[in-house]
């Protein structure tokens, strides 16, 4: 699902939100269905009333038509290797309460924790929020039923690279570290201000020493990271 925040003039707003309110009601997600109709009418007109190859947009039921058929497994699977029981979440929503990320991101852990007991794997190991957890641990200490988010999400991640779904910035960096041993390798402007500090250019890590970089690259190939990092695909635009 795409996001467009928009600043428009006071009047034109008031009377969109009437005319909104008046055909689909003052329920959720009425302002974003006439979005989307007024934004493909705009897209249909300037080519020439013929309309765009935009998709129209899928109904929650069409959703889960198309939605693959839920894992029973995948909520045991998570517990067994994070050795949290996300089958005791009561749904209180404490954690998205109190998640820095949620606040401007569209991430719900709550949905994640839900979607993930209801087996519905691809999905959760393929949306992009599952990406957006900074690990903060607030909703750790939050969580009336002792349930470590935190740790329940990692394992979800590790689970989607296994499966070959992974952020291509993610992807980017594990590149660097197989390359140069580091995630953010030394770049020029760094080596400079060593120099200008009376440093050495270059710090005294894999950078300095060829030997331990080989080392770490062997490392990674033998641990299976390499592999992981090959078949790792682009992740594709979807929501949990
Ligand atoms: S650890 Fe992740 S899920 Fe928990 S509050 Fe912080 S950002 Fe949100
Ligand atoms: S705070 Fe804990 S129990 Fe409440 S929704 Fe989040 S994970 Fe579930």
């Amino acid at each position: 699902m795409g996001r467009i925040d928009v600043m428009m003039d006071d009047e034109l707003e008031r009377a969109f939100r009437e005319k909104v309110a008046k055909r689909f009601g003052m329920k959720k997600g009425s302002m974003s269905l006439a979005l989307e109709e007024a934004i493909r009418e705009w897209l249909k007109s300037e080519e020439g009333g013929k309309g765009p190859e935009v998709e129209k947009a899928k109904t929650p039921l069409e959703h889960l038509e198309e939605a693959p058929p839920p894992s029973l497994q995948f909520a045991e699977e998570i517990i067994r290797a994070s050795g949290e029981n996300i089958n005791k979440c009561i749904q209180c929503g404490n954690c998205v309460a109190s998640c820095p990320s949620g606040r401007i991101t569209a991430y719900n852990s709550r949905r994640i924790i839900r979607k993930a007991s209801m087996g519905y794997k691809e999905e959760v190991l393929r949306s992009i929020e599952l990406w957006l957890c900074t690990t903060c641990y607030t909703c750790v200490e939050r969580c009336p039923r002792k349930i470590d988010v935190v740790n329940a999400i990692l394992t979800m991640r590790n689970m989607a690279v296994e499966n070959g779904w992974m952020l291509d910035p993610h992807k980017m960096v594990s590149i660097n570290l197989i390359k140069t041993g580091h995630a953010v390798p030394i770049d020029q402007v760094t080596r400079e201000r060593r120099k200008d500090l009376g440093l050495s250019e270059l710090p005294p890590t894999v950078h300095q020493y060829e030997g331990a970089l080989l080392d770490v690259q062997q490392i990674l190939k033998e641990t299976g990271f390499c592999g992981l990092i090959e078949r790792a695909q682009p992740q594709k635009a979807a929501s949990a």
